[in-house]
């Protein structure tokens, strides 16, 4: 099996360094991936920022083999099944409370380009027609659709794929190089916001039909939102006539210590999108909770019949909407939201005790989320994190790295001793790397 790697195709993967140094999880439980010869790797990034609960947990295995042999896959184009309608239903209980209409789909990057129809076919809805601009933000990150990488600001991820979506902008970063080792939210920076009125003043406000910002821009490098900008956001979107989405892709499920960021920063996006925790990651599933008002808008404007010719073969598929159920279960009775509201003090300090370590530019941090920032190798940017994250599965953990910035967003089963082990680990890593 090892020796051909090639059919494979990887994704975010440099493909031919890996096969020359092929590197494989094999199993996992709890906190632990295990490698082929049996030695553990401890994960410091939930996978990829989406196995919360942590790995293999029995009540999701279980949910999922007693649902595959019950109804393996029923459509829901036309017919439903129970099971999608009850998740739908327990996932409104954990989102705010307008926030009450689930479109299923099956990953992050589905569930933003839906969330980005949705809100084109509501400004047509409500005869807002010349409103077809979306705007993202730079150093946002929104998947791989073309409407996510339309509305995203990663260079690399929009270079080779031609023109995208006409009419998209960018709002300006969050990110101030002037400010390092923030602890939680910036304190300046609210204004940044106001950015949304150049692009109004620029485009014209009857052109631009919705914004969509990550609240914590988590792939390209965690930064949290400065104090006030989510809520300036959302004062200037409103008095626009401007849908404001929120991707929680990352956000959602706990990992800022309660159930989404919205609720964390009392801010209500008129869309919210999720996917990775949403599941637990045991089965692939992503999901953009609406406004009630919204779908009523694009119904009462709709034909007799369809009112939104979108979907998915797969959305609500009965095996990840039993996921869901039981990773709904397992966060609530094991209070894992709020372990992980009290495990951020402890995880901010364990963090930031790696300020002056070798290479260490600047730390930050969020709920269970940390970004440290390398100084990057002259004219070789992204070298150095990534000999970082070869070191450090060598010495037993999982690290995420984008450019030369090193996240760590551990399950929040995590215990205070392994956020121990995950700093200890990369310390040593640094300090050993040229
Ligand atoms: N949106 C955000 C904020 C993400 O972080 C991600 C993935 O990391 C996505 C969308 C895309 O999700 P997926 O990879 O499931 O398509």
């Amino acid at each position: 099996m090892r020796n051909d790697l090639t059919a494979f195709w990887m994704p975010f993967t440099g493909n031919r360094s890996f096969h020359a140094r092929p590197r494989f999880l094999e199993r996992a439980e709890g906190m632990h991936y295990f490698r082929g010869d049996g030695s553990s790797v401890l994960d410091g990034t939930s996978g990829l920022w989406c196995v919360n609960a942590g790995h293999c947990r029995k009540p999701i295995a279980e949910a999922i083999a007693k649902q595959a042999a019950q109804l393996d896959f029923a459509p829901t184009f036309q017919v439903g099944h129970p099971i999608a309608v009850e998740f739908a239903t327990r996932l409104t209980e954990i989102l705010p409370a307008t926030l009450n209409r689930i479109f299923f789909t099956n990953s992050g990057s589905e569930a933003v380009d839906t969330a980005l129809k949705i809100a084109l076919a509501y400004q047509r809805a409500i005869g807002q027609e010349s409103r077809t601009r979306l705007i993202g933000r730079m150093r946002g990150y929104h998947g791989v659709g073309f409407g996510g990488i339309s509305v995203g600001g990663i260079e690399n991820n929009r270079r080779a794929f031609g023109p995208l979506l006409p009419g998209a902008d960018h709002l300006r970063h969050t990110y101030n190089p002037d400010v390092s080792y923030q602890r939680g939210q910036p304190h300046e920076g609210a204004d940044l916001a106001d950015d949304l009125e150049r692009l109004i003043a620029l485009h014209g406000e009857d052109t631009i039909a919705a914004v969509i910002v990550e609240p914590l821009a988590g792939s390209t490098g965690v930064l949290p939102p400065p104090k006030g900008y989510l809520e300036r956001l959302r004062e200037i979107t409103r008095q626009h006539g401007i849908l404001l989405i929120f991707d929680e892709v990352i956000t959602a499920f706990g990992r800022l210590g309660v159930a989404t960021a919205a609720e964390l920063f009392n801010v209500t996006p008129d869309l919210l999108t999720m996917a990775k925790g949403l599941t637990n990651a045991a089965v692939p599933m992503g999901a953009v909770a609406v406004c009630e008002s919204i779908q009523a808008a694009i119904f009462k404007a709709a034909d007799p019949g369809i009112e939104l010719f979108h979907g998915y073969t797969y959305s609500g598929h009965p095996l990840a909407a039993a996921a869901g159920l039981a990773s709904l279960d397992l966060f609530a009775s094991e209070g894992l939201f709020a372990r992980a509201a009290a495990l951020s003090q402890p995880f901010e300090d364990a963090v930031h005790n790696l300020r002056g370590v070798n290479h260490v530019r600047d730390v930050r941090n969020l709920g269970l989320v940390a970004g440290i920032e390398l100084d990057p190798r002259q004219d070789e940017p992204g070298a150095r994190a990534l000999e970082a994250f070869h070191a450090c599965l060598d010495a037993g953990l999982l690290i995420r790295v984008t450019g030369d910035i090193i996240a760590l967003s551990p399950p929040l089963i995590v215990s205070l001793d392994q956020i121990d082990e995950i700093v200890s680990k990369l310390k040593a890593v640094l300090t050993a790397l040229r």
